[in-house]
């Protein structure tokens, strides 16, 4: 078996005790004890890499036995999961284990005006996380949580005439206010820092960024609600590698999805060879810093099953934005007790104003083109053109001016799933 850990032997080392003690919680939980015969161990990393991966399930059923609280302070729930399914509940106390990444990511300081764009309420974790981070760095907060779309000229009036430095969101989030602001011509001239967690970078916050905020540069968190902050990059790292931080361990199984384990003393949730759904593999940072780095390659779980077929989501939005004048895609899938009755793909077909210049003029809103892309994306992928052979006029592809996205978190999922009544 190949180890591939983040950290080196000697740097674990003296926290695989923490390890230790979450394997026995976890064969402390009747459902799960089966899983982790008495001779497996977690004193090594070469005993971790012999744990079974937990899964989502598996972590749910642990918490519900468990029942974790903290030690000191306050138990915080957070709803962890996706969009579909039921509600599920994950830990953390109170600090959301920041000072941990505080001490080794500092991307705001006492002199930084720090607005804290990450809906609060929900049950949602980032605004917290966020908000103890700055807490930690002594700056100026601005705690603005979401703002509806008619909003956003006030706000941003108001984020420039405060003069502030950084701000921090779901890139689908951000994408809408940089977008706003390039359309309507403001501009954000002291914006240096943008934090950003909870979804892969958008290169189009790069090009608005450009315009608005020229000297703004992106400072990106990973995690999940389950493991919290994994990893940190800075600008000088791509967009998608993440230096993991000393609490955690990564691990990239052969087939390449990864595993997370905590190593923090205070972790509540039994995090030990924790399978998020997202692949990766180590890698090396052309940033610089000489220790493995991550490499988040998005979800592995993006393969939904249609009339039978498996349909990959990630493929079919890719095939999609690779036609000009397509600056995002996502899948809405249609279901009836069960089964699939269409499948839409939604382009988001440009900004607000576009301008002219290049690009202008050139995406797909015309009757011939949106058909074209239909037909191309239809012939392209076998599940569509055989799960759909009898009715090919269940599979749509529809230009939008915005894509669904959750009103918890501001993300905007690859794939949306509806039932029809
Ligand atoms: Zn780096």
């Amino acid at each position: 078996m190949t180890v591939s850990f983040s950290l080196s032997p000697e740097a674990a080392a003296p926290r695989l005790h923490v390890a230790r003690r979450t394997l026995e919680r976890l064969r402390s939980v009747p459902a799960l004890a089966e899983r982790y015969p008495g001779h497996l161990d977690a004193d090594s990393l070469d005993g971790l890499a012999g744990l079974p991966p937990l899964a989502k399930d598996d972590l749910n059923t642990a918490l519900a036995h468990l029942e974790p609280a903290a030690e000191q302070a306050a138990t915080w729930l957070f709803q962890s999961g996706g969009s579909t399914g039921a509600p599920k509940v994950g830990y953390a106390p109170t600090g959301f284990y920041m000072a941990g990444v505080h001490a080794h990511w500092q991307p705001l300081d006492r002199t930084d005006v720090f607005v804290n764009a990450w809906g609060a309420g929900r049950m949602w974790g980032a605004h917290f996380l966020a908000a103890a981070l700055a807490d930690l760095s002594g700056c100026r907060i601005i705690a603005l949580g979401s703002v509806a779309k008619e909003e956003f000229g006030d706000w941003l009036a108001f984020l420039a005439a405060r003069k502030v430095t950084a701000i921090g969101g779901t890139p689908s989030v951000l994408r809408l206010w940089f977008a706003h602001a390039r359309a309507t011509g403001l501009r954000l001239p002291s914006l240096r820092k943008v934090l950003w967690l909870g979804e892969a970078w958008q290169p189009q916050l790069a090009d608005d960024l450009a315009v608005v905020a020229p000297r703004a540069r992106r400072w990106g968190m990973f995690g999940s609600t389950e493991t919290w902050v994994v990893g940190t990059n800075t600008p000088h790292c791509p967009a998608d590698v993440f230096h993991p931080l000393p609490d955690h361990l990564v691990h990239a199984d052969a087939d390449g999805l990864l595993d997370f384990t905590t190593l923090d003393p205070e972790v509540l949730n039994p995090v030990l060879r924790y399978r998020t759904g997202d692949a990766g593999g180590l890698t090396t940072c052309p940033c610089g810093r000489p220790e493995p780095a991550v490499r988040i390659a998005g979800r592995r779980d993006s393969v939904v099953q249609v009339r039978g077929l498996g349909l990959d989501v990630d493929e079919l939005i890719a095939r999609a934005e690779r036609e000009p004048g397509v600056a995002r895609a996502q899948v809405v899938l249609t279901e009836r007790g069960g089964r699939a009755t269409g499948v839409e793909v939604l382009v988001l077909t440009g900004r607000p104003d576009p301008g002219p210049g290049p690009g202008a003029g050139s995406s797909p809103d015309s009757a011939a083109d949106v058909e074209r892309l239909r037909k191309e994306l239809f012939a392209a992928t076998f599940t569509l053109s055989t799960a759909f052979q009898h009715d090919p006029e269940s599979f749509r592809v529809r230009p939008v001016d915005e894509l669904v996205s959750n009103g918890r978190t501001g993300k905007t999922a690859a794939l949306v799933v509806r039932e029809e009544s």
